[in-house]
């Protein structure tokens, strides 16, 4: 359930009409609510309820200041896969001992920052990075807590270019070797082994996978302890799926999911992490646009929106699917044509969709783009010198620009000349 439906024929999000906001802030942007990112954090939350638990927001699926802010004042932690998500997250106001560190390729200045400035843990990908962590920890005088990424070799079913937990993908290390990497680990001087971690991918939409990496962690658990490693804390990543076409049948809840954390690893006592980005963010989210002109084509009629791939990419990027309706709500039983969705950018690809029935819309009306808070404002590019877009956050009867659009001097001003030029 998100926040964002039509009142007296206008499409809102929360108590705020879209269209005062596209008359503010001008088109295309992107659209928050607060309720909805809240709900689907408590969600998390209560799913694991009667488990020592922290629910660690993956801002990499939205990671404005604003939005980590919010989450950082519900009490929730934050995944970061860089410095500048780091800083992002201190700068919001999330405390260190709430941040985690993931991501294949940290840096020795990566490092250094986040033990400098305070961190939950470090989920640790390869031998290499944990060599170099304990020699950055041992050199600050520090010790830096860990985790390991197991690679368990389960199909997490989804879209090839975001599955990561199957033994051809770069993540982690092969669950099977485990034990050996823990040993090196326990003997570097500057780690402290904390835990085990695994991510097998986004938008998942079944249980089942969850289930299978799970238990490989639960009997892993056992082992490592056996070894003499003090397992206590599991983080099981992030990934649960979110129905992005409203007529299609629903992903698993929360709650469902929260149900196979408690059967596979419930018993052993961990404290339990998660990592949902997605799920939180996703449809949180709108992008908003306006139809600059009908176009009809040889054989079928083109929207051409004022947003783009370089605003949204998924569709482009994943061939994914965004349902997009109109802000004003159409009337009931209007005949739906098909349209193809397009944006300005000199691509075939800046295709939103084919092909897809919509009710009627002229030039200068407003469409939404459901399900866009989570993998769009953060994976825009300022392709063919399209400002980036702003963001905005409602809440309640209110809303503020939460990051502005840059002028096009500012853009422009970007770029140097070289000074023999
Ligand atoms: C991307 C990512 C997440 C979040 O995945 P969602 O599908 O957005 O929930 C969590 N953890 C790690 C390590 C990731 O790379």
């Amino acid at each position: 359930m998100d926040h964002f439906q039509y009142h007296q024929g206008q499409l809102q999000a929360e108590e705020v009409p879209i269209a005062e906001i596209a008359a503010a802030v001008g088109t295309p942007f992107y659209v928050y609510s607060t309720a909805t990112l809240t709900r689907h954090y408590r969600l998390f939350d209560e799913a694991l309820a009667g488990m020592d638990h922290l629910v660690c927001y993956a801002m990499k699926a939205c990671g404005n200041l604003a939005v980590v802010a919010l989450m950082a004042r519900l009490g929730a932690g934050v995944d970061v896969v860089s410095m500048g998500e780091y800083l992002k997250a201190r700068a919001a106001g999330m405390p260190g001992e709430r941040i985690v560190f993931s991501g294949v390729g940290k840096t020795r200045e990566e490092m250094r920052v986040a033990l400098e400035g305070g961190i939950r843990q470090f989920n640790v990908e390869s031998e290499p990075e944990m060599r170099a962590l304990s020699e950055v920890a041992s050199a600050m005088g520090r010790v830096a807590p860990i985790t390991i990424r197991v690679n368990p070799d389960v199909d997490a079913r989804t879209h090839e270019k975001i599955a990561t937990g199957k033994k051809e993908n770069k993540f982690g290390i092969p669950i099977g070797r485990a034990r050996e990497v823990y040993a090196e680990a326990a003997a570097l001087p500057g780690l402290e082994v904390v835990g085990i971690d695994v991510h097998i991918g986004s938008q998942l939409t079944e249980l089942a996978p969850f289930g299978a990496a799970y238990a490989k962690v639960a009997e892993l658990t056992g082992l490592l302890r056996a070894d003499g490693h003090d397992i206590r804390r599991l983080d099981l990543g992030g990934g649960l799926g979110i129905p992005y076409e409203r007529s299609n049948s629903a992903p698993p809840q929360p709650v469902e999911y929260g149900e196979v954390i408690r059967r596979s690893v419930g018993h052993l006592g961990c404290e339990i992490e998660i990592e949902p980005g997605r799920l939180i963010a996703g449809n949180a989210g709108l992008l908003v646009s306006r139809v600059i002109y009908v176009k009809e084509g040889e054989d079928r009629r083109f929207l051409i929106l004022d947003a783009a791939m370089n605003d949204l990419i998924r569709p482009a990027m994943y061939a994914a699917h965004h349902d997009v309706v109109p802000v004003i709500e159409p009337a009931a039983g209007v005949e739906q044509l098909p349209a193809d969705l397009v944006g300005p950018v000199c691509e075939t690809g800046d295709t939103f969709a084919r092909q897809r029935p919509m009710p009627p819309l002229a030039e200068g009306d407003l469409v939404a783009f459901r399900s866009a808070g989570a993998y769009g404002a953060v994976m825009a590019s300022e392709y063919n010198a399209r400002p980036l877009i702003p963001e905005v956050l409602v809440d309640g009867h209110q809303f503020a620009v939460i990051r502005a659009r840059p002028s096009y001097d500012e853009m422009v001003n970007r770029d140097t000349l070289p000074p023999w030029m």
